[in-house]
């Protein structure tokens, strides 16, 4: 009895989806790339097959992706779908890792502040929020302070 009301007092947090994102206990959150163990190209979000048309192994290794990237191209947006209002404005964009993964994601931080080819790094945070109106915690990059 006392667990379960425990429980309900708890912050109801949904992980954004565990094929393609990682948050280690003791160690920085990593995108889950897949690496096809024939033609060694590597995929994300997760295929399989192998989408590259002179291969198609259904043999895949998961690798941690780097946490760092750059940001290829970005739109600023201002309108979303109810899930997502609270987190309005945002800026989603497109980051190229060094594995030649082109990765689509939110970025955490003011929007007009980001630049193509500005060097950003994955963070785990909230992207939206349930039906309920909890927050999905799911991957996303910033600004690397330093
Ligand atoms: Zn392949």
């Amino acid at each position: 009895m006392a667990d379960k009301k425990q429980k309900e007092t708890k912050e109801d947090i949904t992980f954004f989806h565990p094929d393609i994102f990682e948050t280690p206990e003791n160690a920085p959150p990593f995108l889950k790339g897949y690496k096809c163990k024939k033609c060694g190209k590597i995929w994300f979000p997760k295929f399989v097959p192998c989408p590259n048309p002179d291969c198609w192994s259904e043999e895949m290794e998961v690798v941690a992706l780097s946490r760092r990237g750059k940001i290829y191209s970005y739109t600023d947006v201002y309108i979303g779908q109810p899930t997502m209002r609270s987190y309005m404005p945002m800026t989603m964009a497109y980051v190229d890792l060094p594995e030649g993964v082109r990765v689509f994601s939110q970025l955490e931080g003011e929007v007009g502040s980001f630049r193509c080819d500005e060097e950003v790094e994955l963070v785990a945070g909230p992207v939206r929020n349930n039906l309920d109106g909890k927050p999905i915690t799911g991957y996303k990059f910033k600004k690397i302070s330093s």
